[in-house]
């Protein structure tokens, strides 16, 4: 069932229960920006941040979760394994050094970000590894299509609980939805609003009818198909906005016509296909 509001949960397949929508802070700057941010959306009622070692803001995500008062283990706290980073004892320092910066004591989810060539196999061990050792409460991958899940999934018998990856009207992941679903593999969605690309007709129309904006008919459509989202934003009032989609549904209709807005249109790399 969709999740009815900001902090109601989707269960992973290992038991642990995770928001279903969050807060993305690619691109957002340590210090003030960052602290800034995740302050505004705990103060509105968020309780999951998405961070990673390469957006270079793990302390001042760690500074504002103090500050703000919540409580950490009400808040669910994903990071992930940089590339450079890849292989079984680089990936174990590189946990250990993000909960370092983070100033935490474990993390709820811990991502493969892309999965690099020769390296993932091993990287996945050592993801295990912290998981057996009860280092970390889940662990996932980003940015995994179907072949690099079985790769892992083989090499280990080891299923992740997550795949975060691009996931948008325009790149609907029909089949490997169909995949995930399948394995009990949560689908995270990544730049869910299309990097802010949303002067799409059809959600114009679709929003206006519901007096909402393009944003929220799109997070409304990914919460609808049980997608986990975390859109990105370092101003209040879209902080505000964004979570504003629990008091309205889409009708069928304008789920399908969502739906047939899909052209495996992609804004950022492909994972069979990516330089960095
Ligand atoms: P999003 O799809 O979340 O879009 C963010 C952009 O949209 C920003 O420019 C933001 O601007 C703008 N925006 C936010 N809210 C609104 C609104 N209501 N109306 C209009 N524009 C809006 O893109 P991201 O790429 O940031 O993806 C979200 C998160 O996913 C990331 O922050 C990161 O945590 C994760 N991610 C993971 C990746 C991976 O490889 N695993 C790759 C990319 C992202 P402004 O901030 O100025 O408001």
């Amino acid at each position: 069932m969709a999740i009815q509001n900001l902090q109601d949960t989707v269960l992973l397949h290992n038991g642990v229960r995770m928001p279903g929508f969050g807060l993305g802070v690619f691109r957002v700057k340590d210090g003030d920006e960052v602290i800034n941010s995740v302050r505004t959306a705990l103060a509105n009622g968020y309780r999951m941040i998405d961070t990673a070692a390469i957006y270079g803001n793990e302390q001042g995500v760690g500074q504002a979760l103090r500050e703000s008062g919540v409580p950490r283990n009400q808040v669910f706290v994903t990071s992930k394994v940089w590339n450079a980073d890849q292989g079984y004892d680089s990936t174990l320092r590189a946990y250990d050094e993000s909960l370092k910066r983070l100033d935490m004591e474990y993390l709820d989810l811990f991502l493969i970000h892309w999965p690099v060539k020769g390296k993932y196999v091993e990287t996945w061990k050592a993801l295990v590894q912290l998981y057996d050792d009860k280092r970390v409460r889940a662990i996932g991958v980003s940015n995994f299509h179907i072949h690099h899940l079985n790769d892992i999934m083989d090499a280990t018998s080891v299923v992740p609980v997550i795949d975060q990856v691009e996931l948008h009207p325009l790149l609907s992941q029909i089949e490997l939805r169909a995949f995930c679903k399948e394995q009990a593999i949560q689908m995270e969605a990544w730049s869910p609003l299309m990097k802010g690309n949303l002067d799409i007709p059809v959600l114009h129309d679709i929003a206006k009818h519901h007096k909402k904006t393009p944003a929220q008919v799109v997070l409304r459509w990914h919460i609808q198909h049980e997608i986990v989202v975390i859109p990105k934003s370092i101003h209040e009032q879209r902080i505000i906005e964004n979570s504003l989609v629990f008091d309205f549904a889409l009708t069928q209709e304008e789920m399908a016509q969502i739906n047939a807005l899909n052209q495996n249109q992609r804004f950022g790399s492909d994972p069979d296909n990516f330089n960095f």
